[in-house]
């Protein structure tokens, strides 16, 4: 079961694909695993890859791709793999369908968790952080019992930089552009598939399921 699974910031990316694994004994992987893998392991485009982002640039696509070459490769993504982070671009997503070919993987399906940009500015704005022992909270789905104090330690509540509305806004544009596209490749293709991610957690996982069981 070879899947790729795409969503916006703040869609509840992370824990689908953690119950994904689960359900389907598939390896997850990421590209920012990846990277840390070839970097760990000094690999040559590992080593081109820490160059770049030592130095605070992004990494070009060639390296970019060749690291998701070669995590692909690996045995265990033999039999399955959820697939997260990439592709981002269309060249991206020819040079993975490429590399899937020469490995003799077919895709399954690219599942895309969809969430509306107001929803999820409204989800990433209210996270509110423990200075001291990092203990989450959110304005409207978790609050602390007194307003920004932590409920464990009693330490302030703040927001990250990350998660201020102008940061989050260009997040999201950047993400919608780079998305679009991929969105027709995949339609193009026939593997595209589009969950509602406004549901509770267990509904989205439930209608995912469904969706690769073919329900
Ligand atoms: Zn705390």
């Amino acid at each position: 079961m070879h899947i790729l699974l795409m969503g916006p910031p703040g869609a509840g990316k992370g824990t689908q694909a953690e119950r994904l694994v689960e359900e389907f004994q598939v390896p997850h992987i990421s590209t920012g695993d990846m990277f840390r893998a070839a970097v760990k392991e000094g690999s040559p485009l590992g080593k081109q890859a820490k160059e770049y982002m030592d130095a605070g640039q992004l990494v070009p696509d060639a390296v970019t791709i060749g690291i998701v070459k070669e995590g692909l490769a690996k045995p265990e993504c033999k039999k399955g793999f959820i697939l997260d982070g990439f592709p981002r671009t269309l060249e991206q997503a020819s040079a993975l369908d490429e590399a899937l070919n020469e490995l003799g993987i077919t895709l399954k399906r690219v599942i895309n968790i969809n969430v509306p940009a107001n929803e999820l500015l409204a989800r990433i704005t209210g996270r509110r952080i423990c200075r001291k022992c990092g203990s989450t909270y959110h304005v409207m789905f978790k609050l602390p019992s007194s307003e920004g104090v932590c409920d464990k330690c009693g330490a302030e509540l703040y927001q990250r930089d990350d998660d201020k509305e102008a940061t989050v806004k260009k997040r999201l544009d950047v993400y919608a552009a780079q998305t679009e596209p991929l969105i027709s490749y995949y339609k193009t293709k026939g593997l595209y598939a589009q969950i509602d991610g406004l549901q509770n957690i267990d509904k989205v996982f439930a209608d995912i399921v469904a969706n690769l069981r073919g329900e």
